[in-house]
């Protein structure tokens, strides 16, 4: 069902009021810098010291960043990204630190603020300048890196700070708690579903995200026809639902790790041997690794993304679904963290084919697929909004060459900045969510 445009406008303004959100975070200078470099000094591992070694200069990660490739800044190419990082690794860690130390200037305060607008407003961790890296070099992670020794300083961007402190000392994001995830339930029971929350024991832990109960309400109630539609013994629980981790996005570790541990003992304690991550990009890499490592073992259950999910289903007989037709024509936005870090690329489309509709691939799809621009939190940075427009544009060309009358991805966030950059742009153009086109197409028994 298209979502009323009121709505979603009053969703972004709220957005926009995080900055003043956000509690201050006042530390004396010196001490920033020593914060943040005790992060760089336990997180640069050998294996990310070989990358801070490695760069040959070729330039090939500008060409791939969606940023520089629309502003054309050289201060915006992937690897310079990384100066801070690098010069603290020479300085302190390298085997010619003593060399480099007679050229290198210490890392300083103002290197700390300076660094903040290349790591969060202009970096997606999208992944896709480690792709074309000949090297290798995995930047994205890097730049994570740099994120967690800027947070550590007290230096996360205000209208991320704003969420990362809600959900770290209150466990909601956005006032999303359990209350309202029951509200939510009720609401679907009342139209006569059977939602079965906080059960003892369950085969499936299946999660949700704010912006699921507050914005996209169809996708969370698909989320619940599908579970019942496949007659699996699934749960929601009202203190483990969020899969969206502002912890990871920061770069704020703490507040990560509570965040995904959260998850991890509560599917523990249900015997779960599934936890189904929902149409939220980043949630899926912050329990599917980050959280197995904050665990500090193998996660003793399988973490899924639902378009993933939902394409095993399909695959495997189990989901049957109505056929759409193809004068319905559309294309599939990957989003970054699910598609190129995760790998989740036949699996949605399986599903759209399942429905048989018309698909078309944007030029550069799959592990090449451009960002929406909102991802790894850009969303709610109020410095982002210049290259985040700047993402979209490149996205909406992308987009045009298809000739598809709707887009359809498997991101919350991705598909709020694809809206509002349609939107800014009065581009009549659909983002429509994977599982709600499930949802409103299964399959009826008798069939
Ligand atoms: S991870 Fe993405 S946004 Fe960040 S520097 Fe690389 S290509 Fe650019
Ligand atoms: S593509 Fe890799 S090797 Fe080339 S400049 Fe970028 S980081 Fe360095």
């Amino acid at each position: 069902m298209a979502i009323d445009m009121n709505v979603f406008r009053g969703f972004a303004e709220q957005i926009k009021m995080l900055p003043q959100m956000a509690q201050p975070t006042d530390c004396p200078d010196g001490e920033r810098v020593s914060r943040a470099k005790a992060v760089f000094r336990e997180k640069l591992d050998r294996s990310k010291a070989t990358y801070l070694e490695s760069c040959v200069h070729c330039g090939l990660c500008a060409e791939a960043c969606q940023f520089y490739i629309q502003t054309e800044d050289p201060k915006l190419t992937p690897i310079h990204k990384l100066d801070l990082l690098t010069r603290f690794y020479r300085r302190e860690m390298a085997p010619m630190r003593f060399v480099y130390r007679l050229f290198e200037p210490d890392i300083t305060a103002e290197d700390l603020e300076e660094t903040q607008h290349l790591v969060y407003d202009s970096c997606t961790e999208c992944g896709r300048c480690g792709v074309a890296c000949p090297m290798g070099i995995d930047i994205a992670s890097m730049v994570n890196v740099t994120r967690q020794g800027l947070a550590e300083a007290g230096l996360i961007p205000a209208g991320l700070r704003a969420v990362e402190q809600e959900q770290g000392s209150r466990g909601t994001v956005f006032g999303v708690g359990p209350e309202q995830l029951r509200g939510a339930v009720e609401a679907l029971r009342a139209k006569g579903l059977d939602v079965p929350i906080d059960k003892d024991k369950a085969d499936i832990l299946v999660l949700s995200s704010t912006i699921d109960i507050l914005l996209f309400k169809d996708v969370f109630e698909a989320t619940v026809k599908v579970m019942n539609h496949l007659g699996v013994d699934w749960t929601i629980h009202s203190c483990a639902f969020e899969g969206a981790n502002f912890g990871m996005l920061s770069g704020y570790e703490e507040v990560q790790r509570s965040a995904s541990e959260r998850i991890t003992s509560q599917a523990i304690q249900l015997g779960a041997k599934v936890v189904i991550v929902p149409e939220c990009g980043h949630a899926y890499p912050a329990l599917r690794w980050e959280g197995a490592n904050e665990h500090g073992e193998p996660l003793p259950f399988e973490v899924m993304a639902i378009s993933e999910f939902l394409g095993r289903e399909v695959a495997e007989g189990r989901l049957h679904l109505e056929p759409i037709g193809r004068k319905k024509h559309v294309t599939y936005h990957d989003p970054c963290k699910v598609g190129r870090h995760g790998g989740v690329f036949k699996e949605p489309r399986a599903v759209l084919d399942a429905l048989d509709l018309r698909r078309t691939e944007m030029p550069k799809n799959r592990l090449n697929n451009f960002c929406c621009g909102g991802g790894a939190g850009l969303f709610v940075m109020e410095g982002a909004t210049e290259m985040r427009n700047a993402a979209f544009d490149l996205k909406r060309m992308q987009v045009e060459e298809t000739g598809a009358e709707s887009i359809v991805t498997a991101c919350g966030s991705c598909r709020v900045n694809l809206m509002a950059g349609a939107d800014r742009t009065q581009w009549p153009m659909p983002v429509e969510s994977l599982v709600e086109l499930v949802g409103s197409h299964l399959k009826k028994p008798a069939d």
